[in-house]
């Protein structure tokens, strides 16, 4: 049994259906198997329910306190928008929500956020939204609330180039007056013609922009990348590195993680792979094995997942945080960032030894 884009009032109806001992008929949003049938029952797709008259999410039903110690800090996630109004090629979202975008009310997030942290005595919300900065209206109504209510927490959220390039830096002053410290903009590729290909629908000018008024806001950033799309060219990926190098360089609170491309479902690009011959994982215990960050794809060569691992180490060095022990392989690192030059790694197979890296970036 499966439930389909937004869940919560699906979930609850298939949960009350089966309580009663009846099966989800015409629950929408719901698809089932009987027992012995191979073709599953599909329902209607639910529309979209406006988040405001459901009800808050119930933290005590979870115990808070260990999410904080797995993360280290004392960081709650929270969800005050579901969907996107876009349609990024490799991304699910655009098949899950249908482009369609649901938002809660400032007030009332004002109002539960001040609630949980009276709880909780977080330090920072890290708002887990598609796309946070939907509606500038909204986002400066947020940012007021914060202020009007005195909440002492910071706050993280999801930017899209294209918003960050609409909003003026009187918002951007007044988020950073209310807590914002750290955005995550999702670039993808430094290819203005593979963000085309994608219709990620931003332009690398906008890109740039916000990275200006980020760092002249002493913004941290988060700028995700991806490479090894079916099709990306040597020159493709070259450029994705060239504008990481140029976006690190801009600010030491700058982040640029790199994965390789996967195919999820429902997606435009996976579509297209699978008609090529890409065989999806076929069932639940496949789709458990399925590896979203680990490996390079298929569609990477050995030569340029080397070259991809290599510069995501020198460049992890070149431009971090300045400290003492750090400095001499920084200076290394930026040299063979400037010329490009990473064969011989031998400071990586060094620290690769002496402190493996997380597989995640
Ligand atoms: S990548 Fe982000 S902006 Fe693009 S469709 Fe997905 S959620 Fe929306």
């Amino acid at each position: 049994m499966t439930v389909q884009g937004q869940g919560e009032v699906t979930f609850a109806e298939i949960v009350e259906r089966l309580a009663r001992g009846d099966l989800p008929a015409g629950v929408a949003g719901c698809a089932y198997r009987l027992p012995g049938d191979e073709v599953p029952v599909a329902n209607p797709p639910r529309p979209m329910t406006d988040m405001n008259i459901l009800p808050a999410a119930n933290y005590d039903l979870i115990d808070v306190e260990p999410y904080f110690a797995r993360k280290g800090r004392r960081q709650l996630d929270y969800i005050s928008s579901v969907g996107c109004y876009y349609r990024c090629a490799f991304c699910a979202d655009p098949f899950v929500y249908r482009r369609r975008w649901s938002a809660l009310e400032p007030p009332r997030v004002g109002e539960e956020l001040e609630h949980l942290w009276r709880r909780h005595r977080f330090e920072e919300v890290a708002f887990q939204d598609e796309t946070f900065f939907t509606h500038r209206k909204r986002v400066v109504a947020i940012a007021e609330e914060f202020l009007r209510r005195g909440l002492p927490f910071t706050w993280t959220a999801t930017m899209r180039a294209d918003q960050g390039y609409r909003l003026s830096d009187e918002i951007f002053a007044l988020c950073v007056r209310a807590g914002l410290r750290r955005v995550m903009i999702g670039v993808e590729s430094g290819s203005q013609q593979m963000l085309n290909w994608m219709t990620k629908d931003i332009t690398l000018d906008q890109v740039m922009d916000c990275a200006e008024k980020c760092a002249r806001h002493d913004l941290g950033a988060i700028f995700p990348f991806i490479v090894g799309f079916p099709g990306e060219s040597d020159e493709d990926v070259e450029a994705t590195l060239e504008l990481i190098k140029r976006l690190r360089s801009m600010s030491p609170k700058f982040e640029t993680p790199i994965f390789y491309y996967k195919p999820y479902p429902g997606s435009r690009i996976t579509d297209q792979v699978v008609q090529q011959g890409y065989r999806l994982p076929q069932s639940l215990e496949e789709w458990a094995r399925f590896d979203f960050i680990g490996s390079s794809g298929p569609w990477v060569s050995r030569e340029k997942y080397e070259r991809i691992e290599r510069f995501k180490f020198y460049n992890r060095f070149a431009w971090g945080p300045e400290t003492w022990w750090r400095r001499p392989i920084q200076m290394l690192a930026r040299w063979r960032c400037r010329r490009n030059f990473y064969r011989l790694p031998v400071e990586k197979l060094i620290v690769d030894r002496l402190k493996p890296l997380p597989k995640l970036s």
